[in-house]
């Protein structure tokens, strides 16, 4: 089951063929489900370690992830007891969750971002559900979408056994010496707070998490304890992971790319053309970001708002709150606050 990953770019699923993929000399890529409609398939990575495994994110708590990765560790003679550490990129369900089973079998340490703290403490308080999306679609004047959330049943955040605590929070620039390879935390954020890539300076690869994905851009302030400027920090972020070295990207979503460089390049020209389409969209009256989300393009295909489920409908209303919070701290356009109602207009 050794096979280098060479994953044709032209076919965009095959990335998700079950199977463990030697990325580079003792790091293995390891695609697991997840029973997200949209999203299927997270990547975890496994590095060959002195005395055992470290994986880089754990799955999703899901009985098929984890019939997956069985298999994929009996494919490398090991089994779950081989596991002695998993360093988890950010604390969403499909990269955090199943981290709290792993170590109740083979006792390994899950460690996560110290910044991620204030979304993991509210989502075992149970403040991470559906009554957490409502505020801010309500303050960007999605009422509609709040609707059509609830009626699609979406925003379960799952039970506590989902969110334990890790046994240890990590520091930027925490280093860990896993046998031959050295990885270096980064802290990230911008997809969520606390996020964190792994950089192995030695081999030339980052672990990418969620916050440089090859095919998709990654939402921003979708999580229970949102920053106040996410897409700020999000564009900080890429700019301080392009000036490092070029390496080679272990995506959490995707496959492996050769130049993380490339695919910022993208990603921050990207967001600068949907700052100008935001910012054309604002002459005239004060608008809300849910009127601006009505009006832009969605995702690659160039689909309609209205033609997105609920859940996307959702992160689009974040996600052009986000841009319009930024062109507001750059002083091209005001926030006018009317009734716990944000819009926006041109300066
Ligand atoms: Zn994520």
């Amino acid at each position: 089951m050794r096979q280098p990953d060479l994953v044709d770019d032209t076919d965009r699923r095959r990335w998700e063929e079950p199977g463990v993929y030697e990325v580079a000399p003792g790091i293995f890529r390891v695609p697991l489900p997840m029973p997200d409609r949209g999203l299927r398939t997270v990547n975890v990575y496994l590095i060959e370690g002195d005395d055992g495994l470290t994986m880089i994110d754990a799955g999703w708590a899901h009985p098929p992830a984890r019939a997956a990765l069985d298999e994929a560790l009996a494919a490398l003679s090991c089994s779950v007891q081989d596991v002695r550490s998993i360093l988890v990129t950010h604390v969403h369900a499909d990269h955090y969750s199943q981290g709290g089973a792993l170590r109740r079998e083979s006792g390994c340490a899950v460690l996560l971002g110290e910044h991620e703290r204030p979304s993991l403490e509210s989502l075992r308080a149970g403040r991470g559900g559906r009554a957490g999306m409502v505020a801010p679609l309500r303050r960007h004047g999605a009422e509609a979408v709040i609707a059509a959330v609830a009626t699609a049943g979406f925003g379960d955040s799952g039970g506590p056994e989902l969110w334990e605590l890790p046994d240890e929070w990590i520091a930027d620039g925490q280093l860990f010496a896993l046998g031959k390879t050295r990885l270096q935390a980064m802290h990230t954020p911008g997809h969520t707070r606390g996020h964190l890539v792994y950089v192995d300076a030695d081999q030339r690869v980052i672990f990418t998490g969620d916050h440089v994905l090859p095919h998709i851009t990654p939402s921003v302030g979708f999580e229970s304890a949102p920053a106040e400027l996410p897409l700020a920090h999000y564009l900080s972020s890429l700019r301080a992971v392009r000036a490092l070295p070029d390496m080679m990207m272990l995506p959490a979503h995707g496959p492996v790319r050769t130049s993380v460089h490339a695919r910022i390049d993208e990603l921050l020209a990207h967001h600068e053309a949907r700052l100008d389409a935001c910012a054309a969209l604002l002459a005239g009256r004060p608008r809300t970001a849910y009127e601006i989300a009505r009006e832009l393009p969605w995702t690659r295909r160039a689909r309609r708002f209205d033609d997105l489920k609920p859940e996307h409908q959702m992160l689009a209303v974040y996600e052009t709150a986000a841009h319009l919070d930024v062109l507001h701290v750059r002083g091209r356009c005001e926030r006018v606050i009317e009734a716990d109602i944000v819009r926006y207009r041109v300066v």
